[in-house]
């Protein structure tokens, strides 16, 4: 339950997120909650700059007596990811978000919410129109964070070189404070696939199921199996034991950046039935006693097919077989000043084979933008060797921890102060704009903060009010503290 005090601070923080609920706001499509929000800081007094990629800098002034004091920057993103649970009629680019409130969570009905980073830009707009005592403060907010960073990228670095910090808000837990995040850079290999038809055999599809899957940041170093990996050890244990096989063609995962859970090929061969049923087996035993109790549900399975009308040469076969046994899938070094915090790692997360070509994505993610760099050289070169095209994407810069960060100590030491228990420090694995910001603007004292929610990025997600009141102490406080301590050492 919220006291009185909260409650005032969550009904105009809900205020404020319910008007940015009902403009649609998916990546791609912000120019109408840019222009919404362009107002909305304007009648707060403050000077409101749009760019070319729809992002918003407005700029509040010092409150009298702290002109001199650092300039602060609030960082959100104003787009969304929009989902709707299955059966519910929701056109993103048309319909508001409907809020549905019980007790102390936010969600929407039947789809999600954009608590991420709605509540962030609430938060804000709430900060800027009540802080006092503060010096001089910048609300940056971006557009397509979800997707591409676009935003971040196309941010002048103007708007970040007079200011000293930068807090963003779009972290997912209100406890949690982040000071470094992963870069990452997206590797797609192709093949031009050379058809041949394939009139003698049986076809069968092979089947890679019952591996546990997940976020490709968050759960790499688990150990978990990868599905596209098994797929190309079971194709290689066959060709090993002299069966010849003809593969028509090879399909997994359900995106770049989660571990791939299910595989599939469809094969042509003439060899006996228990020959092929003995290898899958021979690897499904194999694989799942490598793989131990850490996913433990791993099944290769055989089943009937018809024919198909062609097969790609045994050359594409072979090339995409032997890349996707060579990748290493997996954490390749954990972090040397933080202990359970990985560095660097790659995931194999989709596979497809199409008309004219067969293709998988590599995407790897590191918190040194120079071991990106070699990994991302290494695959051009294995590419080649094998008869692949490398595609390398532009890398998303990551956020290096810096040793000392004045930002970071005090915003913990404030929440430790207003919540009598301490705040998680820390770095992730995953990306944040903010890698984007420090590779222009490498002096700024940066965290990254939040509130609470859940389930982000799916129609359950939900927002936890009783965190709201909290977040926003924390960071009014913040902005009075520096000011206070700058003027202090003025005086
Ligand atoms: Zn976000």
């Amino acid at each position: 339950m919220l006291n009185e005090d909260d409650k005032k601070i969550v009904d105009e923080v809900l205020e404020n997120f319910a008007a940015i609920a009902a403009i649609p706001r998916p990546s791609f499509h912000e120019k109408a909650i840019s222009d919404y929000l362009l107002g909305a800081f304007r009648a707060l007094g403050c000077e409101v700059r749009q760019d070319a990629a729809n992002n918003i800098v407005a700029d509040r002034a010092a409150s009298p007596g702290f002109e001199s004091a650092p300039r602060v920057i609030l960082q959100a993103h104003m787009d969304m990811v929009c989902v709707a649970a299955e059966g519910v009629e929701y056109d993103p680019l048309r319909d508001p978000i409907r809020l549905r409130r019980a007790g102390d969570a936010l969600a929407a009905e039947g789809t999600s919410l954009g608590a991420d980073d709605g509540a962030g830009i609430a938060i804000m707009l709430y900060v800027f129109r009540h802080a006092e005592n503060v010096g001089p403060l910048r609300a940056i907010i971006t557009t397509d964070e979800e997707v591409s960073m676009k935003g971040a990228q196309a941010l002048d670095a103007e708007a970040l070189a007079d200011a000293d910090y930068l807090i963003n808000v779009d972290s997912e837990n209100v406890d949690e404070l982040i000071r470094g995040c992963a870069g990452s850079v997206d590797i797609a290999f192709r093949r031009k696939i050379t058809w041949r038809t394939q009139s003698e055999g049986y076809a069968w599809r092979v089947s890679v199921r019952g591996l546990l899957g997940g976020h490709s940041g968050e759960r790499i170093a688990d150990g978990r199996g990868n599905a596209l990996r098994v797929l190309a050890q079971t194709l290689h244990a066959l060709r090993h034991a002299g069966v010849s096989v003809s593969v028509a063609s090879m399909k997994g995962g359900s995106a770049k950046n989660a571990i791939a859970s299910e595989a599939e090929a469809l094969i042509v061969t003439r060899e006996e039935e228990e020959v092929l049923h003995r290898v899958l087996f021979d690897t499904e035993r194999h694989t799942r006693t490598a793989l131990g109790t850490v996913d433990p549900g791993l099944s290769v399975a055989l089943s009937e097919e018809e024919a198909p009308p062609r097969v790609l040469s045994d050359a594409d076969a072979a090339a995409v077989t032997d890349a996707l046994l060579l990748l290493h899938t997996g954490v390749f070094q954990m972090s040397a000043t933080m202990p359970g915090l990985v560095e660097t790692s790659a995931n194999l997360g989709l596979l497809r084979t199409e008309e004219n070509e067969i293709w998988f994505s590599y995407f790897a993610r590191s918190s040194v933008d120079e071991k990106l760099a070699d990994l991302s050289e290494s695959c051009r070169v294995l590419g080649e060797r094998l008869g692949l095209a490398a595609d390398i994407a532009k890398p998303s810069p990551g956020w290096r921890e810096r040793p000392q960060s004045m930002l970071a100590d005090l915003m913990a030491a404030i929440f430790e102060e207003q919540n009598g228990c301490p705040m998680k420090v820390g770095v992730i694995h995953a990306g944040l704009e903010c890698g984007w910001h420090i590779q222009k603007a490498p002096h700024l004292d940066m965290v990254s903060v939040g509130v609470t929610t859940r389930d982000i990025h799916s129609p359950k997600e939900t927002l936890d009010l009783t965190t709201v009141a909290p977040e926003v102490r924390l960071i009014m406080e913040t902005l009075r503290r520096i000011a206070k301590k700058c003027t202090d050492l003025k005086g």
